[in-house]
């Protein structure tokens, strides 16, 4: 009997050690302790035995079921113990790793630069309105008192879109790539009545040869107040707010008398050159001072044009060169860069 056990549990450990889940413990479970086991059978022949002996096989067959099942929990702790360190292994953080950096992307110069442009100007009052890329010959030029024969409505200066055969010829009021956003003065005055006081900020064309400060197409900001009592120290006044948010407290500003057809007086407002301060060098082409804008007051033509009462209103508009302030509040020291769509440089913008 005792060497029928051993075998028994020979077979039983033969099993175990190669047993990997609690799929093949149960098989194991089953042959060695089910209904059909050896066990079981041995049990049942209990009443085969004599009488004085029975108490003693109940007994030994009672340990050996107990031997059976504990070997069996042992291994079924093994491989849980097992399972549970290769989970760890395959889980493992190791938190002193440095994070892996997800690519964030920036905004472009040019986007923060708008963005900054209308804090600006909506914390002076302005609003801000939206304009049109392509825009006709009447907005861009002739309501805003350019003459027939101004140079600027020239062919070779802005760019002209061709009426194509199946649109009627506009021989009168031709479309064009608007060579700058005053544009939006006019559409501004057609359709809203003083006070008006507003900002519209966009990309303009002209056919200017790429260089180092030129582009053939460039940003820029217009800005337009009429109200009755408007003069040209609003004017001076607003311009000078706006340098000294932009550039801080310190910079120098002055004001040359200019001429532009939508406004009379006229001026252009320069700051002082961010390298050299006044010295003179490329940058300010050796004067010392850089043009970032041009201003007057509306001229009282635009107002007759637009319908407004220029008796009892006047106004003051300005145009804000956006490349180039960009390119003085960033150092960025050739426009090209701007419009090149290289990585490496506008990456250095958060
Ligand atoms: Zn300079």
């Amino acid at each position: 009997m005792n060497r029928e056990f051993d075998d028994l549990l020979h077979e039983l450990k033969q099993s175990l050690k190669i047993a990997e889940n609690d799929y093949d413990l149960n098989n194991i479970r089953s042959q060695f302790l089910g209904k059909k086991s050896r066990i079981s059978k041995m049990m049942k022949q209990i009443g085969s035995i004599e009488p004085a002996k029975r108490p003693l096989f109940g007994k030994k067959i009672n340990e050996i079921k107990q031997q059976i099942d504990s070997l069996i929990v042992s291994r079924a702790d093994e491989i849980e113990q097992h399972q549970y360190e290769e989970t760890l292994a395959k889980e493992q953080v190791d938190l002193t790793m440095p994070g892996v950096q997800p690519p964030v992307g920036s905004l472009h110069p040019l986007t923060l630069m708008r963005r900054e442009l209308e804090d600006i100007f909506i914390s002076l009052g302005f609003d801000v309105v939206e304009g049109y890329d392509i825009e006709d010959e009447y907005h861009n030029f002739d309501a805003l008192n350019t003459p027939e024969n101004h140079p600027a409505r020239n062919e070779m200066d802005t760019f002209y879109i061709k009426a194509s055969n199946t649109r009627p010829k506009q021989s009168n009021n031709r479309l064009l790539l608007r060579s700058q956003t005053s544009t939006m003065q006019v559409r501004t005055m057609e359709n809203n009545q003083p006070p008006i006081k507003m900002v519209s900020i966009g990309r303009c064309y002209r056919n200017d040869k790429p260089d180092k400060s030129h582009s053939p197409f460039f940003h820029q900001m217009e800005g337009l107040t009429v109200d009755e009592g408007i003069n040209f120290l609003d004017l001076r006044d607003i311009l000078i707010k706006f340098a000294r948010l932009m550039f801080g407290e310190s910079i120098q500003w002055r004001f040359r008398p200019h001429y532009f057809p939508f406004t009379e007086p006229s001026a252009e407002f320069d700051i002082r050159c961010f390298k050299c301060y006044g010295e003179g060098c490329s940058i300010c082409k050796q004067s010392g001072w850089i043009e970032i804008g041009g201003a007057g007051m509306v001229d009282t033509n635009v107002f007759d044009i637009v319908g407004i009462d220029s008796e009892k209103y006047t106004g003051y508009a300005f145009g804000l060169g956006i490349d180039r302030i960009t390119m003085l509040k960033y150092r960025i020291p050739d426009i090209r860069l701007l419009f090149e769509n290289d990585l490496r440089f506008l990456e250095q913008f958060r």
